[in-house]
């Protein structure tokens, strides 16, 4: 398996917290203080959150009850932008998912990362969508976009599609865009070698949405970026691994030697901010 793979997988385990992702996620309200990251999007927080508007310009925000539409204020801007130039492409509304909770931290379910206020998911979903209740938008269930063997995407996925993907990866800040390998393979098979492909990620799940990470904001010396994604498209034999058995199996969970990694000190004054 590649090293940087590796990397990233280490980086994705769960990891033991010394407060538990039910204190994080209990904190209702961001921690005072100007915006500040701390730490890396699997192991952080962050002060000074600011809330992603229910709806605006080109996007609906759905499951607001979960309290984890909170970012940087990059990231809200970032999202905002992107949503925008979306409409401007003349697509519908896009419905937003989780950012992170109010003070980041882990979260009791769903994601391993989004703990810093610098991930969002946004749905691949570009049918047209009245504008909804945010009751209505605690429901959304959006089907698939990759064949049933993810070697490729199924008859949903159009150029609409890869566009919109296109779109968030060429955006200034970010730092990587996931999407499912099956959708990255069709990509690499449409695009191969067009510099954008660079910070598109292949992972598991992400089918019916991508997960865009920007990068760490100025005024966060403390923030931890991932390493550097590997040179190129990324339409090579790394891609070709996702199809391996090896692959195929439960995600394995590498574990370095010694107690696991906790939250950086830091947090700990973050989560107990009043
Ligand atoms: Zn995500």
């Amino acid at each position: 398996m590649k090293r940087w793979l590796l990397a990233l997988l280490v980086l994705l385990a769960p990891a033991a917290q010394a407060q538990p992702a039910s204190a994080w996620a209990q904190a209702a309200t961001p921690a005072p203080g100007p915006a500040r990251v701390i730490g890396a999007t699997t192991l952080g927080c962050l002060a000074g959150a600011v809330p992603l508007p229910p709806e605006g310009p080109g996007y609906q925000a759905v499951r607001i009850s979960r309290n984890r539409h909170w970012g940087h204020p990059d990231l809200i801007r970032f999202t905002r932008d992107l949503a925008q130039r979306s409409r401007a492409m003349g697509n519908p509304d896009l419905w937003i998912g989780d950012l992170a909770q109010p003070r980041g931290g882990p979260m009791p379910s769903l994601h391993a990362s989004h703990q810093t206020g610098l991930d969002v998911d946004i749905w691949l979903d570009l049918t047209p969508k009245p504008a909804m209740s945010r009751a209505q938008r605690e429901e959304i269930d959006v089907p698939s976009l990759v064949l049933p063997d993810q070697s490729g995407v199924n008859a949903r996925f159009t150029p609409a599609h890869a566009r919109l993907i296109r779109l968030a990866a060429e955006q200034s800040g970010v730092h990587l865009v996931l999407v499912n390998h099956g959708i990255k393979r069709s990509l690499c098979e449409m695009h191969r070698g067009e510099a954008w492909l660079h910070r598109v990620r292949p992972w598991r799940g992400h089918d019916s949405h991508m997960h865009i990470r920007i990068r760490c904001p100025q005024g966060s010396p403390d923030c931890r970026e991932a390493n550097p994604i590997p040179p190129g498209d990324g339409c090579d034999a790394s891609l070709e691994w996702w199809l391996s058995e090896e692959a195929r199996r439960p995600p394995p969970r590498p574990r370095p030697p010694g107690p696991p990694p906790s939250l950086p000190a830091a947090c700990t004054a973050i989560l107990r901010a009043p």
